[in-house]
């Protein structure tokens, strides 16, 4: 016999779970579970394929340094959107990153120019063009925002044990779940 790698591997206070059940208001998920085909966000039917949603949770304030390895959980949920939340999901991913991309490439572009006109002999376009470079870099940080927001769906409040616990979830979608005390 092997020793489990975490010594609470075995009692785990999930056992016997269901893979997706509601407990004080919160939606909880075992690593790769798909959720009811319906929208996570309003609860309305959805017939389009599942979205798989990473998120992460930090836990490094919890541990000490003898336990480094463990810091970061991670799990992946499959979760559903109706036909009017995936447009306003797919449309923010695609300005967010058609607008950071853009912007990006406009930083390069403005901050290159500056760099050329700085080892001219008469530095005529180095002020406009480090403006630009930096109005073009704020742009690049508000597209990231509209990424973040606009595709943001339920929001991943704790992870503990392959299990993640999410807020922002529809009532009707959380109601339909079995409810654990
Ligand atoms: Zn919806």
């Amino acid at each position: 016999m092997t020793e489990p790698l975490l010594n609470y591997a075995s009692a785990s206070p999930f056992a016997g779970q269901p893979d997706v059940f509601a407990r004080n208001g919160l939606l909880w998920a075992r690593n790769n579970a798909s959720l009811p085909q319906c929208c996570m966000t309003c609860g309305a039917p959805a017939d389009t394929p599942p979205l798989a949603l990473h998120f992460t949770w930090d836990e490094s304030f919890r541990f000490s340094r003898a336990n480094t390895l463990k810091l970061r959980n991670a799990v992946t949920i499959h979760g559903y959107l109706c036909p009017a939340h995936r447009r306003r999901h797919r449309r923010a991913k695609f300005l967010g990153l058609a607008g950071m991309v853009v912007a990006a490439f406009i930083c390069a572009a403005a901050g290159l120019a500056a760099v050329i006109s700085e080892s001219a002999t008469v530095p005529r376009y180095t002020i406009p063009a480090l403006w630009i470079t930096f109005a073009a870099f704020a742009l690049l940080i508000v597209f990231a925002f509209v990424l973040a927001l606009g595709t943001r769906t339920i929001t991943c409040v704790r992870i503990e044990d392959g299990y993640g616990a999410f807020d922002d979830v529809s009532p009707d979608l959380l109601k339909s779940l079995p409810q654990v005390a």
